[in-house]
């Protein structure tokens, strides 16, 4: 069997190839290279080391050792870097052009921050290391603990959880060792309808009995239902500010004061929370935990391009709960508390979240943004993120629908639905037609509330003219969904693989690579 230089293998086919244009030998289109799995490419009896045989030592294993190859496969280095650059141009990511995908702010990494964070000082160091060796480390994460409890005007902050999902977890468990600590078995979380799965998923996992909030017509919490609903048995509410409809709640203070009176606690997802920074302390809108996604507000990259990072900030109610460790500042520098030192003062600490103390790449570029910003860059922050979702809105709204429209501006995104498509036309068939148009699609399906929703986050990094360019492509796909086009039901068109069997593919995932021969002869 022959391998050529990419790697394909004439049985693989020209699977790309039905976009209209002559088909090629080897599978490629121009510059968008076919590439197979490593283990397609890679024979197993090659190694791309030059190492001499070595006489094997007699075995000491008593018959244990491995009796046949692991299958590991073998390529040169040129191959294996080819391998991994062809599949990383398959990709597509916010340092190639707007990333449009709702809730996920998408927004750039300024390059600053890469350089802060790749200091060997903060790069290097290691979390055993003793504490007297990283006091520049300590006090990075001192001073971004202060900023973001100065931002949101609360009174302390959880820097150790790794994600948004992992700082929800965080809060509910201090808010749950809060209510055990007064002897309180309140058994149920309220959560609105358009809430991000992972707030019922998290109430869930804290052994929550979870029940929904219904919406109002104009897309935000239903006070009156809410308050209707609270009771003895009501733990906390979960409540999104900006919400998932891209719409402030203006009620949150009375809401807050409302689950208060009911001896519950308030729960703020604050995955939103770049569309108020500098504009709005959640601490003063009455909030007891919120997580603040740092790989979204404060530019650190994230999805396919790094971990998140998830700090809890806490209401003073909360604060003794919260989990160790945590830095403080001493008479003689920067020192963690750990359970070994936390004394009397912290013994009511739910335990730890993690290991260590957190994502220390994130905190040295989330501190790097918020002090290349400074107050007032980080209130435009804000303002432009905001002023570009209205400009996306205002400028589609009269080609798709807009559920949210005329109850005024939205916050940081804008959000359409699927009506007025022609008939069997849906936002599917959008999203795959602006993939043919160079964008990563926007987010879709979320939030369930709206039907068929498309939310479209442009963040407050896009210039005018990258907008108006994406607001065409919207438009001109929009105008074809709504003319009945048949021709966008097979988009993409231009992209490695076209349309995939996704529910299959949820469904019956295949995870364990067989070699051919094998599987042919299982068929
Ligand atoms: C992103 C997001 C989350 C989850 O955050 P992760 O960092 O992805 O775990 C939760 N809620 C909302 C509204 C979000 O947008």
């Amino acid at each position: 069997m022959s391998i050529n230089q990419s790697g394909w293998r004439p049985e693989m086919g020209n699977s790309g190839n039905g976009c209209g244009g002559p088909a090629t030998y080897t599978g490629n289109r121009a510059l968008m290279l076919e590439e197979p799995l490593l283990f397609e490419i890679g024979k197993l009896s090659n190694t791309g080391l030059d190492i001499e045989e070595v006489k094997a030592p007699a075995s000491r294993l008593g018959g244990l050792e491995r009796k046949a190859d692991i299958g590991l496969p073998g390529l040169s280095e040129p191959e294996t870097v080819r391998h991994y650059t062809r599949l990383s141009r398959q990709n597509y990511a916010i340092d190639l052009g707007l990333f449009p995908l709702g809730s996920c702010t998408m927004k750039h990494n300024p390059r600053l921050n890469e350089r802060v964070a790749r200091m060997p000082g903060f790069a290097d160091i290691h979390p055993l290391q003793p504490v007297d060796t990283v006091q520049g480390a300590l006090e990075v994460i001192h001073q971004l603990a202060h900023w973001l409890v100065t931002l949101t005007g609360m009174h302390s902050v959880a820097m150790s959880p790794k994600a948004g999902a992992h700082g929800e977890l965080c809060g509910i468990l201090a808010i749950r060792a809060a209510l055990e600590a007064r002897g309180d078995t309140r058994s149920v979380i309220l959560v609105p309808e358009s809430a991000h799965g992972t707030n019922p998923a998290t109430a869930a996992f804290a052994g929550y009995k979870v029940e929904n909030i219904p919406a109002t017509k104009d897309g935000r919490v239903d006070l009156a239902a809410l308050q209707e609903r609270l009771g003895p048995d009501v733990a906390a509410v979960m409540i999104t500010n900006p919400n998932t409809c891209g719409l402030f709640e203006r009620d949150m203070k009375a809401i807050s004061d409302a689950v208060h009176a009911a001896g519950a606690l308030v729960y703020c997802d604050g995955a939103n929370f770049n569309a108020i920074v500098g504009r709005v302390r959640p601490g003063d809108l009455g909030v007891d935990a919120m997580h603040i996604n740092l790989h979204k507000t404060f530019s650190t990259p994230h999805g396919g391009g790094g971990p998140g990072s998830g700090p809890v900030v806490f209401s003073e109610a909360l604060t003794s709960f919260a989990p160790l460790p945590f830095v403080e500042k001493t008479a003689d520098g920067f020192a963690l508390v750990e359970e070994e030192t936390a004394g009397e003062h912290h013994a009511r600490s739910f335990g730890r979240m993690v290991a260590f103390h957190g994502q220390m790449g994130m905190f040295t570029r989330a501190l790097a943004y918020i002090l290349s910003h400074g107050a007032d860059g980080l209130k435009q922050v804000a303002e432009d993120a905001v002023l570009n979702a209205n400009y996306i809105l205002r400028s589609l709204e009269d080609v798709l629908d807009a559920p949210f429209a005329a109850s005024g501006p939205c916050m940081h995104e804008a959000i359409f639905s699927d009506a007025g498509l022609a008939e069997g036309f849906t936002t599917l068939d959008i999203a795959k037609a602006l993939i043919d148009e160079g964008y990563h699609p926007m987010t879709m399906y979320f939030p369930l509330v709206v039907h068929g929703a498309m939310l479209v986050e442009p963040t407050e990094t896009e210039s005018k003219d990258t907008l108006d360019q994406f607001i065409g492509a919207l438009r001109s796909v929009a105008e074809r969904a709504k003319a009945g086009d048949e021709a966008l039901k097979g988009a993409p068109y231009y992209a490695p693989r076209r349309r995939l069997d996704e529910t299959q593919a949820a469904r019956k995932p295949v995870l364990v690579w067989n070699e051919p021969q094998q599987a042919e002869a299982a068929e």
